[in-house]
C-alpha cells in the first residue's frame, strides 16, 4: 500500500508547487522507492481541454488521451511516469460524476451533500492504484483559503484520519517575502497560512518556504515554533537558474531526509543522484550557444508552449549546447516581409495551435525555412501549415487551406488540403464525429502509432520504423493530395498503420525540415531527450557553424 503525501500551498498562487512535487518524486525514485504523482484541481471546468492557452498555459495530453494540467508536465519530465487520466481530475469532473451517480439512482434516494458525497468521490479517485507504487504524491491545485478549494482540503483531511497512523503526510509551501528596507524575511505570511489550514483540520508536517536566499536561524525556529513543525522540516527553496537543479537543490536543503522522518522510515535508504547531476551539469556547462525562433500565436505566455521550451532545453543538453529562444508573434508577417524578423536564427519551430489567426505568418515561416534550407520543425498545426505552404506555392493550389479556418469564418473559402477528420481508428474500434459535436474531449486524443518509411529522416532520427506519439487535433492532412506534394519533393514519410492519415511530412532536398501532426514534445525529459528535439537542436547547431 502506498504512503501518502499531500501538497497544499498558501500565500500567494505560482510559487512552484508542480515542481517541488515533482522533484520530492524525483528524489523518493533515486531512494529506489515507485511513486505516481496526482494533481487535484479546485476550477469548474470538467478539464483544462477548452481552457485557453493565455489563461492556463499548455494542456498537457497524456498516452491514455486525457487533457490535463500543464503539472502533469512537470511530474513526467521529473520522474518519467508516464502520467493516466487518472492523475489530474478537477472539482467540475468531481461535480459531473456526482450528478451523473445521482440522475442513475445510485444514492438511493439520499440528499446529496458536500460531506460526504463530493469528498468521497475526491477521496476515491485519490486511492485509485494505491497498492501499485510505494509513494503517492497528491498535489491540491490553488491556494489555502479558495472557496473552491474546501472540499479538497475536507477530503484529504478525512483522508489520512482513515488510514492507519503515519501513512499520509502533508506538505505546504508558502513565500517568505523579503523586506529590503529591514534587510528581513518575513515569516508572518506563512504564519497566516498555516493557521488557515489548522483552522480546516490539517496540520503541515514539512513547510516549503520559497524566499530569495536562505533563512537565517532565527526565521527557521520562529516558523517551527509558530507553525508546530520541526526546526529539519523547515525548506528553503531558493531560486534556482534552472528548474533541472530542483532535485539536486531539495537534497541539499533535507527535503527528502525530513519526509522519511516524518514517515518515520529509519534507516532511510541513500540517494543515488548521478542522474541529476549530469543534467544540473549538461544545463549549467554549455559548450556552445544556437538560437531558435517560435513563431506562435501565444507568444505573451511562454507557459503556453511549456513542453516546446522544456524539450528545446533537453535538445540542448544532449548536443551540449544552450538553446536560446526567441519567441516570434506570427502575426507580425500579416503586414510584414519574414525575412528580416528570421534571419540570424539557427532553425524555426512552429507550434501547435487553434483557430486562423496568425496562421498565414506561420505559412510565410515555412516558406522562409523550405527556401533558405533553415531547420524548421512544424508541429501539429505547423505541420499543416507546413503542407499548406507547399501546396500553395510548389504544387500549385492556390487556394490550398485548412477546413479550421472556413469552420470559423462560417463560408468555404479553402481547398481543404487539411480536413475535418471524421473517423479514424483506436485500438481496435473505430471513432465518430460530427462537425457539431461538443468542443471538449471530442479531439483524436493520446497516443497512436506510425509507421515510417524507410529511408527517411525521420526512421534515421528515431532509430526505428515503428513509432508512437501523442495527439491532438481535429483536423488532418487529405492524404488525396499526397502525390500531388510528393511530386513536388515533400514527402509523406510518417503515416498511421491503417496508411490513411499522414503522420509526418518532410522535404526531400532539405538539410532538416520535418513536420508532424502529433506532439513530440510531450515524451522530452531531461535525462532522455526526445529524438526529434535532439536531432533538430544538432542540425540548429550545424547551421550556427555554417554561418
Ligand atoms: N487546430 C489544428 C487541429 O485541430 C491543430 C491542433 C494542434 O496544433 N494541436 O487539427
Amino acid at each position: 500500500m502506498a504512503r501518502f503525501i499531500f501538497i497544499t500551498g498558501g500565500v500567494v498562487s505560482s510559487l512552484g508547487k508542480g515542481l517541488a512535487s515533482a522533484a520530492l518524486g524525483a528524489l523518493l525514485q533515486a531512494r529506489g522507492y515507485s511513486v505516481r504523482l496526482r494533481k487535484l484541481d479546485p476550477y469548474l471546468n470538467v478539464d483544462p481541454g477548452t481552457m485557453s492557452p493565455f489563461e492556463h498555459g499548455e494542456v498537457f495530453v497524456t498516452d491514455d488521451g486525457a487533457e490535463t494540467d500543464l503539472d502533469l508536465g512537470h511530474y513526467e519530465r521529473f520522474t518519467g511516469v508516464p502520467a493516466r487520466k487518472t492523475d489530474s481530475i478537477s472539482s467540475g469532473r468531481i461535480y459531473t460524476n456526482v450528478l451523473e451517480k445521482e440522475r442513475r439512482g445510485d444514492y438511493l434516494g439520499k440528499t446529496i451533500q458536500v460531506i460526504p458525497h463530493v469528498t468521497n468521490e475526491i477521496k476515491d479517485f485519490i486511492s485509485i492504484g494505491e497498492d501499485e507504487v510505494d509513494f503517492m504524491l497528491c498535489e491540491i491545485g490553488g491556494t489555502v483559503g479558495d472557496i473552491e478549494g474546501l472540499p479538497f482540503f475536507e477530503a484529504i483531511r478525512q483522508f489520512a484520519q482513515d488510514k492507519p497512523r503515519g501513512e499520509c503526510i502533508f506538505m505546504h509551501l508558502t513565500l517568505l517575502p523579503y523586506i529590503k528596507a529591514s534587510g528581513e524575511l518575513k515569516t508572518k505570511p506563512t504564519q497566516h497560512s498555516v493557521k488557515e489550514l489548522r483552522s480546516i483540520g490539517l496540520a503541515p508536517d514539512i513547510l516549503v518556504c520559497r524566499s530569495e536566499g536562505p533563512i537565517p536561524k532565527k526565521e527557521r525556529e520562529k516558523l517551527a515554533l509558530f507553525c508546530n513543525v520541526r526546526p529539519d522540516s523547515v525548506i528553503a527553496a531558493q531560486d534556482l537558474k534552472s528548474i533541472y537543479e530542483a532535485p539536486l537543490a531539495y537534497h541539499r536543503e533535507g527535503l527528502d531526509q525530513a519526509v522519511l522522518d516524518a514517515f518515520g522510515i529509519a534507516p532511510a535508504p541513500k540517494p543515488n543522484l548521478d542522474r541529476w547531476e549530469d543534467v544540473a551539469d549538461r544545463i549549467y556547462n554549455p559548450e556552445g550557444e544556437v538560437k531558435v525562433a517560435i513563431v506562435g500565436k501565444y507568444t505573451q505566455l511562454e507557459d503556453a508552449y511549456k513542453s516546446i521550451a522544456e524539450a528545446l532545453t533537453h535538445g540542448g543538453m544532449s548536443n551540449r549546447v544552450k538553446v536560446k529562444v526567441e519567441w516570434v508573434d506570427a502575426e507580425l508577417f500579416d503586414t510584414e516581409d519574414a525575412a528580416p524578423h528570421l534571419q540570424g536564427f539557427h532553425a524555426i519551430l512552429v507550434p501547435g495551435g487553434f483557430g486562423e489567426r496568425g496562421t498565414e505568418g506561420k505559412i510565410k515561416a515555412a516558406q522562409y525555412a523550405r527556401e533558405n534550407n533553415v531547420p524548421y520543425l512544424g508541429i501539429c498545426l505547423g505541420m499543416q501549415m507546413a503542407v499548406i505552404e507547399a501546396a500553395r506555392n510548389v504544387a500549385g493550389i492556390a487556394e490550398a487551406g485548412s477546413e479550421e479556418f472556413d469552420h470559423e469564418a462560417g463560408k468555404k473559402r479553402f481547398e481543404p488540403v487539411v480536413y475535418h477528420l471524421k473517423e479514424w481508428v483506436q485500438g481496435n474500434h473505430k471513432v465518430s464525429r460530427k462537425a457539431d459535436d461538443d468542443k471538449g474531449g471530442t479531439m483524436r486524443l493520446g497516443a497512436y502509432d506510425a509507421t515510417l518509411a524507410e529511408d527517411s529522416l525521420v526512421s534515421k532520427v528515431y532509430g526505428s520504423s515503428h513509432i508512437e506519439e501523442r495527439h491532438r487535433h481535429r483536423y488532418e492532412v487529405d492524404i488525396k493530395y499526397r502525390e500531388k506534394l510528393e511530386a513536388c519533393g515533400l514527402n509523406f514519410t510518417g503515416m498511421s498503420p491503417d496508411g490513411r492519415l499522414p503522420e509526418i511530412v518532410e522535404w526531400k532536398d532539405h538539410p532538416w525540415f520535418i513536420g508532424v501532426q502529433f506532439h513530440p514534445e510531450l515524451k522530452s525529459k531531461p535525462f532522455a531527450p526526445h529524438p526529434l528535439f535532439d536531432d533538430f537542436v544538432r542540425a540548429a547547431k550545424d547551421t550556427s557553424r555554417l554561418v
